[in-house]
């Protein structure tokens, strides 16, 4: 059997200057300011090979797979599968069987709501989610919860942020059915100890599932060191394309899993009138409809991408520059940022201004050619906990520098003027 050997040395963080030149998006001449980009937590640019790849899909091989039997088709085909397996080692996955196309995390997410949580949820059961999730890991499990009569849990945040497990009771009993929590908030930007919290909730025999939407990009995944049931996230978070997502399972949870969506591609027998049809294998019992091959092999040329880059080095440089981020945000007078147990370092600064609101920051930010975003970014129950309405978010990917943070302060200085506090 191959042995993986992990580099033991230090990696250098990545060079943002270098790396700009592989994003066409900051090459437009006729930009009339540099753009800044620091809304990478909402959606990542994409370098030249992740739309050279798309390009190529259509261009040179484009047909329709798993149905034709001419060789365009075969070779779309392979290139679907092939496209599978970069992802299968991108995350440490034992098979490409384990891994179902979704068009995004939300998918990946609401297919285990429906297709595997909802069968086996009853009155009485116990859903957990944390404090800090996006909507689309929370509202898919309260509707179940709400259909089934079962009760969704909240694990409270400590005043730090941190998620406070002492204080979820109950979180590890019997009735416990699934918890479901973020590797990274997409507000606050704390990293949550999801192995050390999949190692427990397997002693209880509770499955996990972990949202990566906000990891993926800057977090070496792997699967068999995480011990989570399931994991999602998206391709465009992490420089592939928009419209396609993955979701990972266990093998044993897929086979208790019923598809989600039917149609085309996912059946074998197809039963007459009301007599059951018969599903094909797994995967393809999940990917109902035509998928999105060009996607596919989009997001493995991301997920190559990122190899490439080598994730160590990717996290240190973004791990500084958050923290540069935070530090510089503070010494403006009326910052403050969220809660957070110290400089926050996985790639989002949430904050807010004592005089100005978000959305005026990032509207005067904008025009300064600095893309931040501002609002409750799909994260209410979190939001209304902190009594804030909005904040403001800067999120860092490889191609920003300290130059777009100082574009950032300077901003909110302007904003501070334009709005003359
Ligand atoms: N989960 C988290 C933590 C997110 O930040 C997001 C998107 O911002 C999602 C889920 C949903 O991702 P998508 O819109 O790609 O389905």
């Amino acid at each position: 059997m191959p042995v993986t050997l992990r580099p033991t040395i230090e990696p250098e963080p990545v060079n943002p200057a270098l790396l700009r030149r592989d994003f066409p998006i900051f090459e437009d001449a006729n930009r009339d300011q540099p753009l800044r980009y620091l809304d990478n937590a909402a959606t990542t640019h994409k370098p030249r090979a992740v739309i050279d790849a798309l390009t190529r899909s259509y261009a040179e091989c484009y047909g329709p797979i798993h149905r034709g039997l001419y060789p365009l088709a075969e070779q779309a085909t392979s290139n679907y599968e092939s496209a599978r397996r970069t992802l299968q080692h991108f995350i440490g996955a034992a098979s490409p069987d384990q891994l179902v196309f979704t068009r995004s995390t939300t998918e990946a997410i609401n297919m285990v709501a429906n297709g595997w949580l909802l069968p086996r949820l009853q009155a009485g059961d116990i859903v957990w989610v944390s404090r800090m999730e996006h909507h689309s890991n929370y509202l898919p499990w309260q509707r179940a919860c709400q259909q089934q009569g079962a009760e969704l849990r909240i694990i409270e945040l400590a005043e730090d942020g941190q998620l406070d497990l002492d204080g979820a009771n109950g979180l590890f009993s019997e009735r416990s059915k699934l918890i479901a929590i973020s590797q990274v908030s997409n507000v606050l930007g704390v990293e949550n100890p999801v192995a050390a919290l999949c190692a427990t909730a397997r002693q209880h025999g509770i499955p996990v599932l972990v949202d990566a939407a906000q990891s993926v990009s800057h977090i070496e995944l792997d699967v068999a060191d995480m011990g989570c049931d399931f994991l999602a996230f998206s391709a465009h978070k992490m420089f592939g394309p928009t419209g396609i997502g993955l979701l990972y399972a266990k093998a044993e949870r897929l086979a208790e899993m019923a598809p989600f969506q039917v149609g085309g591609g996912m059946v074998d027998i197809v039963g007459i009138g009301t007599a059951p049809s018969q599903w094909t294998g797994i995967p393809s019992r999940f990917e109902a409809g035509s998928p999105d091959m060009p996607a596919a092999v989009g997001f493995a040329a991301a997920a190559e991408y990122l190899i490439g880059l080598g994730i160590g080095g990717v996290r240190k440089h973004i791990a500084a520059l958050t923290r540069l981020a935070a530090e510089r945000l503070l010494t403006i007078d009326g910052v403050a940022l969220l809660p957070h147990a110290e400089l926050p370092s996985s790639g989002i600064v949430s904050f807010t201004h004592r005089d100005l609101h978000p959305h005026d920051i990032a509207q005067i930010a904008g025009e300064s050619g600095v893309a931040i975003r501002a609002g409750h970014h799909c994260a209410q129950p979190l939001l209304n906990h902190l009594g804030l309405a909005a904040t403001a978010r800067a999120s860092f990917s490889v191609y920003n520098d300290e130059a777009d943070i100082a574009a950032l302060v300077a901003a909110i200085r302007r904003a501070e003027r334009v709005f003359r506090r």
